[in-house]
C-alpha cells in the first residue's frame, strides 16, 4: 500500500524538463522574409553577414546588424560598433 505519490514523480518531471530555460540569448530572428543589409567594416574590410551572423561573437544567423548588441566588436580588429564612421552600410 505504500507505493510512491504520483505528485512527487511529476514534479520531478517538470522540473527536468525545464532544461531550455537557460538559452534564450538575445533576439532570435527566424523569419527571412526581407533581405538583410551586409556591413562593412572599414578599418579592416569585415563584413558582417546577417545571413550568418557572427560566431566569434556569439551572434546567431539573422540578427540584423542594427540589432547587435551594444557591446559587439568587430571579430577581425576589435573596433566597438559603436565607433560612428567605421560600419557602413553595404547596398545592393
Ligand atoms: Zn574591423
Amino acid at each position: 500500500m505504500c507505493h510512491p505519490s504520483v505528485s512527487s514523480l511529476s514534479a520531478l518531471f517538470k522540473r527536468k524538463s525545464t532544461h531550455l530555460s537557460g538559452i534564450s540569448a538575445g533576439p532570435v530572428i527566424m523569419q527571412q522574409t526581407k533581405k538583410l543589409a551586409r556591413w562593412v567594416c572599414l578599418e579592416c574590410a569585415y563584413i558582417y553577414d546577417p545571413a550568418k551572423g557572427d560566431k566569434k561573437n556569439g551572434i546567431p544567423p539573422g540578427v540584423p546588424f542594427e540589432e547587435l548588441p551594444r557591446t559587439w566588436r568587430c571579430p577581425e580588429c576589435n573596433l566597438s560598433i559603436e565607433k560612428i564612421g567605421i560600419f557602413k552600410r553595404l547596398d545592393d
